[in-house]
């Protein structure tokens, strides 16, 4: 994965005022460093996630929370969900006016349409006074007048004018995508120094703890979002983050969960009055704001009021729903994210007892349901970085704003063209070694033991050293250096001998919970499996509790050099084997 940084050429290093930004389609964030602690910073109206909307009233531009809420009365001169577009055109029509095939205009029904003109995206809009012709803005100019808002807030909260930006990307954005977005952001006075990618920006603000331990470790990005979920594996090795796997979904995302609420409400209402809200797109929008309030809601507490003022037809509308009943009308949209995530693992041919952390991004992360799903799909061993299972976790709509400020406040002295060859933390492009490489030792049992010394995508060119213990009186050490593979080993449990029932059969659902509630489950256990032995040394005469010193050196082309001495010995074995 490529990183890719702005053109034009912006201020001198010394005078940047640098944030960082994320700009969803249905949210953005600016955040700054402080003493090396990056924070999130509240715009005017106190928000911290920003909705992604412009709406024009008598030629007065809002945005954020004051826009999204225009979307009930102004929807037609409110722009929403535009993010996506930028650098998409409007794709091969096959001769229908208005009919988009490389963008999905569904989600801006409620707000301005999406036009095309000779292939651009634009939104029609009343911006300059109601009554007035409307103008055509193009997503690239919409982006701009969102990002100048941006960093006006963040410019207003900082007390001096922001100059520079790292701003995050989904893993999928293309060089047309990144380029519209730089020279958006550029056309909003803003110096893009760097483009770095979502779920890195999340294991950055992670990684940037004070608490983080760097270790190498497997980690699962779930970046959920408004209108896509994107979800990422990644390895973490030495510091270098290397992308195994990634998808991106629109089908289970935070807006699919308002579905599902307003559809418990439409009916509720419909059952009381006879007519149905979603058929009016007044009355929908309303319903639609008020079930998101509800769902965010329903992420604290386990309780959650639905109510709305003249929601059709004159009626008002008042309800409640606890959290359970939710997390059953909404199912399927639930094990939707557990499937995308069980999917982007088997994807990256791993197994869930090869992931060592899974890190909840994005505001539907905040849905407790979610989090612990996913606890119950991985091992103990693995860690569900969410509100809901974790008391350490970062928040969750904060996370990839924060590593983008870090970011930034890491290569903000650079001169812009030394950027791109920054040696910070970066998605790597280089290569990395496929197989796990260790040594072989004889336990005292006679029993032969793999110890890792480099895990599996270990990017090139790397180094470790490990030290093995000698047998307890000395003597010759045998070496054995090779290749590590894993499998899952799998016991099944003892069958046991099913009980009569006392001729009480219960109903179905009751002999279905007692069979789970008596199942036992089977065990899975990661197991090494030796693979091509890369090198064989003998260290003769180790002196009684001694220490042999073994070094893996992986060069860029990823041939291997091993080295074996005797700690505080001397001389020793090399040898070399080739890419
Ligand atoms: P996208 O680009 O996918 O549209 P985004 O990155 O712009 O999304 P986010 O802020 O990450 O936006 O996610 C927005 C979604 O998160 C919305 O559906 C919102 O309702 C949901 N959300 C925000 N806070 C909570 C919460 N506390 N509980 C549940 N859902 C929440």
């Amino acid at each position: 994965m490529s990183e890719s940084r702005g053109a034009k050429p912006g201020p001198e290093p010394a005078d940047r005022v640098v944030i960082g930004i994320t700009f969803g389609n249905s949210n953005s964030s600016i955040a700054f460093t402080v003493d090396d602690k990056a924070e999130v910073i509240a715009n005017e109206d106190g928000d911290r996630q920003i909705p992604t909307v412009l709406s024009y009233v008598d030629g007065d531009e809002y945005y954020g929370a004051q826009a999204k809420a225009f979307l009930v009365r102004n929807p037609s001169n409110s722009i929403a969900y535009f993010r996506e577009f930028l650098g998409k055109d409007r794709g091969a029509n096959n001769g229908v006016f208005n009919s988009f095939k490389s963008i999905d205009p569904t989600y801006c029904h409620a707000a301005a349409h999406p036009q095309d003109n000779a292939g651009n995206v634009f939104f029609s809009v009343k911006d300059k006074d109601a009554e007035g012709e409307a103008s055509s803005v193009s997503v690239s100019e919409a982006a701009t007048r969102y990002l100048r808002r941006l960093v006006t807030s963040a410019s207003d909260y900082l007390g001096k004018k922001v100059t520079s930006a790292v701003i995050t990307v989904p893993t999928n954005f293309s060089d047309k995508q990144r380029e519209a977005l730089i020279k958006a952001a550029n056309d909003a006075d803003l110096e893009v120094l760097q483009l770095i990618s979502d779920p890195v920006a999340a294991m950055l603000a992670y990684d940037a703890r004070p608490e983080a331990v760097v270790e190498d470790k497997i980690v699962v990005v779930a970046d959920l979002g408004g209108t896509r979920s994107d979800v990422a594996v990644v390895a973490s090795r030495g510091g270098m983050y290397t992308v195994l796997a990634t998808a991106h979904d629109y089908e289970f995302a935070g807006v699919q969960l308002d579905q599902v609420l307003m559809d418990h409400f439409a009916k509720e209402f419909i059952k009381k009055h006879t007519t149905d809200p979603r058929s009016n797109a007044k009355s929908l929008a309303k319903l639609r704001q008020e079930a998101e309030a509800t769902k965010k809601a329903l992420s604290l507490g386990t309780n959650a009021q639905f109510s709305i003022e003249s929601l059709a037809e004159g009626f008002d509308f008042s309800s409640t729903i606890n959290r359970l009943r939710y997390e059953m009308v909404g199912r399927k949209v639930f094990e939707g994210f557990n499937r995308l995530v069980e999917g982007v693992v088997k994807k990256a041919e791993l197994d869930v007892l090869d992931i060592d952390e899974v890190i909840m991004c994005g505001g539907t992360s905040h849905t407790p349901r979610i989090a612990n799903n996913l606890r119950n799909i991985f091992p103990e061993s693995t860690k569900i970085l969410a509100p809901a299972t974790n008391v350490s976790a970062i928040n969750p709509s904060e996370a990839q704003a924060r590593g983008a400020a870090l970011q930034a406040s890491l290569i903000q002295e650079y001169e812009a063209n030394d950027i791109e060859q920054s040696t910070h933390p970066a998605v790597t492009t280089v290569k990395h070694i496929s197989n796990a490489i260790g040594v072989v030792t004889i336990n005292p049992d006679g029993e032969e033991v793999f110890t890792p010394i480099m895990q599996a995508e270990t990017a090139a060119p790397a180094r470790r050293t490990v030290h093995i213990a000698a047998p307890k009186d000395g003597g010759d050490v045998l070496i054995k250096v090779v290749e590590g593979g894993t499998h899952i080993k799998v016991t099944k449990p003892e069958p046991k001998a099913k009980e009569p029932v006392n001729g009480d059969k219960g109903s179905d659902a009751d002999s279905d919970f007692d069979s789970e509630e008596e199942e036992e489950e089977e065990k899975r256990e990661k197991i090494w499996k030796l693979g091509k032995q890369l090198a064989e040394a003998a260290i003769k005469g180790v002196k009684k509790g001694g220490k042999v010193e073994v070094t893996i050196n992986v060069l860029a082309d990823l041939g291997v050099t091993v080295t074996a001495r005797e700690v505080g010995g001397k001389g020793g074995v090399r040898g070399n084997l080739a890419a």
